[in-house]
């Protein structure tokens, strides 16, 4: 067994992929696949960061569109979705003032 260089996860020796957080483990494919698999993962974190907005968790939602733009900067969805938890947040913390 192997742990993932990202988020720690136990992996076997032959998965390609890790299974929680889902980047490639085979350092081989790294150089050549990589912008693809960044904008796959990014798009699986943008629906977690609606999932956590639809819940309500927007520091967590903005957390993790952040996470998107760090690693996208052009994208545009995660933008205006981080606006929009900034805006709920201060919309929230205003009414418990
Ligand atoms: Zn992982």
């Amino acid at each position: 067994m192997k742990t993932c260089s990202r988020c720690g996860n136990s992996v076997g020796l032959e998965d390609k992929y890790c299974s929680s957080c889902g980047i490639s483990i085979a350092p081989q494919e790294n150089i050549v696949s990589a912008p693809i698999r960044t904008q796959k993962i990014g798009d699986i974190r943008f629906n977690l960061g609606m999932i956590y907005f639809n819940m309500g968790e927007f520091d967590d939602a903005i957390e993790t569109f952040e996470t998107v733009l760090n690693e996208d900067p052009g994208n545009r969805k995660a933008s205006e979705m981080c606006e929009q938890a900034r805006e709920k947040l201060a919309a929230l913390s205003r009414r418990e003032n």
